[in-house]
């Protein structure tokens, strides 16, 4: 199993420590290795908590998080975190961003740089290594943040909601670009995303989240072919099924709460 959660609640001291917040309470959940699975809830409802604490940034309040079958007390190099914003320093060129982590981790010069071209190559940037930031679009910036994630060589990706600052033709492009070198490279996943359409093409499985304290109301494979290739699936009439049961949950669930 590459990642498990048991039994995890977490919760927040919040004014000055006089209340306590619960953010999620008592999640348990799998995710096998090569696994995509997809995080869906309201604002507000924990899932940007999960991933801190599967990034180990968080300890939960009680239970616990595994992953390789290792609990997680202190934050794992191996796990790559991406965000909506992109995070690339805007001083470096691409190639020397998708470097950084590797020259933290105190990787050869030339070692560093051979990987930085191969996954930068994976994620169709070549010709642009010695571009800055600023040159690029939303898009490549969003594939080049994918490369420096990948250069590390990270077991488990996390994805907190990195398609949303994105116009909607760049995003299906690069939601499918992702897909297929997330495939590909074979790593578990983790997506938290609004959009319910993206979360079904894009995963094998959903989580649904309730309002906050968050819990876990149903989790829904998703049986559709060809998972590196949200393109191709968006095209499916099951995919507006799968949306629109996740869409009813969630509202059945906000009028009960
Ligand atoms: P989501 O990503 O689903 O929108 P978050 O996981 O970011 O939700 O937050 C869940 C709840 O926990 C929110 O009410 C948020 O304000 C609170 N929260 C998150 N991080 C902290 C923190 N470090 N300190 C206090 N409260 C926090
Ligand atoms: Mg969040």
């Amino acid at each position: 199993m590459a990642l498990e959660f048991r039994s995890v609640t977490k919760q927040f001291a919040t004014g000055g420590g006089r209340n306590v917040l619960t953010a999620v309470q008592d999640i348990s959940f799998k995710v096998a290795q090569s696994e995509f699975v997809a995080v869906v809830g309201p604002s507000g409802c924990g899932k940007s908590t999960i991933l801190s604490m599967t990034a180990g940034l968080y300890q939960p309040t009680s239970g616990e998080v595994l992953v390789s079958e290792n609990l997680v007390t202190r934050p794992n190099p191996r796990v790559g975190f991406m965000l909506q914003k992109d995070l690339l320093l805007p001083w470096r060129t691409i190639v020397k961003n998708v470097e950084f982590g590797l020259e933290a981790r105190g990787v050869p010069r030339k070692e560093r740089r051979e990987r930085a071209l191969f996954e930068l190559e994976r994620c169709h940037l070549t010709g642009f290594e010695n571009h800055f930031p600023y040159q690029l679009s939303g898009g490549m910036r969003q594939r080049a943040a994918l490369a420096r994630t990948l250069a590390i060589d990270p077991d488990i990706i996390l994805l907190d909601e990195p398609f949303s600052a994105l116009d909607a033709q760049t995003k299906l492009l690069i939601q499918n670009s992702f897909a297929e070198t997330i495939q590909e490279a074979g790593i578990t996943t983790l997506l938290i995303t609004h959009d319910l359409s993206e979360a079904v093409i894009m995963s094998d499985r959903v989580l649904v989240l309730s309002e906050r304290p968050g819990t876990i109301i149903h989790e829904m494979a998703v049986d559709l072919p060809d998972r590196a290739h949200p393109l191709a699936r968006r095209q499916l009439p099951e995919v507006h099924r799968y949306a629109a049961e996740i869409f009813d949950l969630l509202k059945l669930n906000e009028r009960a709460a």
